[in-house]
């Protein structure tokens, strides 16, 4: 490959609005066979509402304080909500820590709070009964058989499980038909989600998605990526958030969101600048016709 042709290559990149790291990139763009993409902001919008909660005022209080350090979309969508209910007092949030696939603890006003997936509040000794996860799935709102699946995340205090807060997302536009586009350059979709198996089976099967790896913790999806690898499968990762940084990297084409986050966007070899993942298949297709005008 000559370099003035890859620049070439790369200034119509950013015409399509894509953020190409290297020349060198475009080779690895034209040889991928599989896509995989995170769930969370990458095929879906990312922008997450309650749908519903079991919670009391005083404990949606207690884990919107919680959440107030994460920019997970769950927090987000925890905190607005938690913002229009009307509460008394102050809180005080104290030893606030992040785990990135599972949730967050804090400590307030001297309680103990964990928000997050139920196996984490589980692996931390929460008792967490069968029908409070199973709950969540008969929960779609009525007459939504589209609904993309409710992300559960339950609350405890002190050690035991307050109550449940069901969370929705929306699949973005243009993500079927970036799939299909997908299917038609003969890669193989694949969504790799932290997010439990039932919330992303309906967001598979709305965009077009047959292969689904969910539940995966975020220092596992590098390890799925590598996996595909030694199999034979030149592996393109599609993600947006601090837990895909690693699978980003380790992926043969890293593609990151515009929108997500900047340690996602680092460890990418391409930015798609509006977090439009059309523009991924474009990409596909400039790295296939730039190539091969020059040989
Ligand atoms: P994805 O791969 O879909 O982007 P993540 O790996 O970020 O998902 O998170 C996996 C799961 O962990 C989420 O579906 C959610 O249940 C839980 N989780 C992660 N961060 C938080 C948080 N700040 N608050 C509550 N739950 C969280
Ligand atoms: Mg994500």
């Amino acid at each position: 490959a000559t370099p003035t042709a890859l620049a070439v290559g790369t200034g119509r990149g950013s015409q399509l609005g894509i953020v190409i790291r290297g020349p060198e990139v475009l080779e690895s763009t034209r040889d991928i066979d599989t896509i995989m993409l995170d769930k969370t902001g990458t095929v879906t919008e990312g922008r997450m509402s309650v749908a519903r909660t079991t919670l009391s005022a005083p404990a949606l209080q207690l884990a919107a304080a919680a959440e107030s350090g994460s920019e997970h979309p769950v927090a987000r969508a925890i905190i607005d909500y938690a913002a229009a209910v009307p509460s008394e007092g102050r809180v005080s949030v104290d030893k606030f820590t992040g785990h990135p696939g599972g949730g967050v603890s804090a400590t307030v006003n001297g309680h103990g709070v964990l928000v997050g997936r139920a196996g984490w509040l589980s692996e931390l000794g929460v008792t967490v009964p069968a029908d409070a996860v199973t709950g969540a799935d008969s929960d779609r709102a009525p007459g939504s058989a589209l609904t993309p699946g409710t992300t559960l995340v339950l609350v405890a205090i002190d050690g035991d499980l307050a109550g449940s807060v069901s969370v929705t997302d929306r699949v973005k536009d243009g993500a079927a038909d970036a799939i299909a586009q997908f299917l038609q350059l003969g890669l193989h979709p694949i969504l790799l989600t932290g997010d439990r198996e039932q919330a992303a089976r309906a967001v598979a099967a709305e965009v077009g998605i047959d292969d689904v790896i969910a539940d995966v913790r975020p220092e596992d999806k590098a390890r799925v990526v590598a996996d595909r690898q030694s199999a034979g499968a030149v592996v393109a990762m599609v993600g947006d958030g601090v837990n895909d940084a690693a699978a980003l990297a380790t992926a043969d084409l890293g593609l990151a969101m515009g929108t997500g986050t900047d340690v996602a966007i680092e460890a990418s070899d391409l930015t798609l600048v509006r977090g439009d993942l059309t523009v991924a298949a474009d990409a596909v297709r400039l790295a296939r016709r730039t190539l091969s005008t020059i040989k």
